[in-house]
């Protein structure tokens, strides 16, 4: 086993969101120096990291520089390239490592490694004209969802087809959404009952730990809600905690990986998505776990024990999108004056419909208490001070 690397090291990020930042904050608690490089400057991450380096993911001889200066290298953001990882790689470790990042940053990869792996999967045909577009949905049939193949997420070069005639406008969608894309996936709509998700970590010997199943709810495909422990049966919740072991275990993950599922009305569990890094319906976590999600993949990419991931109190997490400044500054006040809430906001400058500005977390004896307190801080923002 290769010797850990102990606080007082430091550790880069590829990436500068709000999943760096809070693994800065993770990191720096622990005593680690963190770097992050993103194209961008005065970052959520780099505002509370050691160095701050602005640079393109492709710019290969910077990345380069970047590991240099660091004893591990790990990411926020996996649309990163191989050939970035690969430029890391010559001077540190990536964790990560790249074959996570080649599988999951690119939907057919990732369909095609849960099938060819035997784990449930949405089903799913390889589209690349409109012609087999057609035939696609003959087979597959309608509902259905158009997805690119790469560089999608929060539903993001996605159409949904209702039926065979919405074709050519689906194929014009997707296709002109990111760049010149013509590769795609066709999924069967899935008439779900839930959606939900776990977030787990694989250290370097192979220790597992997970956070169990939490629900989530979307609003425009975005995270809106999340309630930890999930709803969910006791079979649904051994079930899909061993799939996600498993996932790990076939990847040989080191860090944190979310797998979002469908639960289907008849109770079996489809993988949607793989997030190999921490995720947002584990940012509950950084409340109300002993170990947070940003901690665990502090631990597992520095090749340290894996922390208690034990739920202190049941929890519930709402996300703080762009829409909620449409009036003015949200009323931070009134949201803090509920006890058992915490705030998160990241550092963002610009307040865009969609855009994730922040969270709240609350604590409480249920999650759907938690939902409960969670929501109504998030409707208390929207408030302003001179309408009472
Ligand atoms: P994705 O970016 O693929 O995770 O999709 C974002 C959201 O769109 C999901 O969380 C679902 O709410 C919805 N969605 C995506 N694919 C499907 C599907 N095949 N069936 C039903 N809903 C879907």
């Amino acid at each position: 086993m290769s010797r850990p690397i102990l606080p007082g090291s430091t550790v880069g990020v590829l990436g500068s969101g709000q999943l760096g930042r809070m693994f800065a904050i993770a990191a720096r608690r622990m005593g680690y120096r963190v770097h992050t490089l993103s194209p961008d400057d005065d970052t959520p991450t780099g505002q509370v990291a050691d160095r701050e380096v602005k640079a393109d993911y492709e710019d290969l001889d910077a990345v380069r520089d970047f590991a240099r200066h660091v004893d591990v290298v790990t990411f926020e953001f996996e649309n990163v390239s191989a050939a970035a990882t690969e430029a890391a790689e010559q001077f540190a470790p990536v964790r990560p490592g790249g074959n996570v990042l080649h599988t999951t940053q690119h939907r057919l990869r990732e369909k095609t490694f849960l099938k060819s792996n035997g784990f449930p999967h949405t089903p799913f045909a390889t589209v690349r004209s409109l012609e087999q577009l057609k035939d696609a949905l003959v087979s597959l049939g309608t509902p259905a969802v158009l997805k690119t193949a790469g560089w999608g997420y929060d539903g993001k070069g996605q159409a949904k087809i209702n039926t065979p005639a919405d074709a050519e406008a689906a194929w014009t969608k997707v296709t002109g959404a990111i760049g010149t894309a013509t590769e795609a996936v066709l999924e069967a709509w899935v008439d779900f009952r839930e959606e939900v998700s776990v977030v787990a970590a694989r250290g370097i010997d192979g220790e597992y730990a997970d956070f169990g199943v939490v629900s989530n709810s979307h609003r425009n495909h975005i995270l809106d809600l999340t309630l930890a422990p999930g709803d969910v049966s006791e079979k649904v919740r051994r079930d899909a905690r061993e799939i996600t072991r498993a996932l790990l275990e076939k990847l040989q993950v080191v860090g944190v990986l979310c797998v979002e599922f469908f639960l289907t009305r008849d109770d079996r569990l489809l993988v949607n998505e793989l997030a190999p890094r921490p995720h947002n319906s584990g940012h509950f976590s950084f409340d109300a776990c002993l170990t947070s999600q940003f901690e665990q993949q502090l631990r597992a990419i520095c090749g340290l024990p894996l922390g208690s991931t034990e739920l202190l109190r049941p929890a519930a997490m709402a996300n703080l999108l762009g829409d909620l400044w449409t009036d003015g500054e949200p009323d931070w006040e009134a949201a803090c004056r509920l006890p058992g809430v915490k705030l998160h906001l990241y550092g963002k400058a610009a307040p865009r419909p969609g855009r994730k500005m922040g969270h709240l977390t609350a604590l409480a004896a249920t999650s759907a208490e938690a939902a409960r307190d969670v929501l109504a801080a998030r409707e208390a923002l929207l408030r302003r001070p001179s309408a009472t």
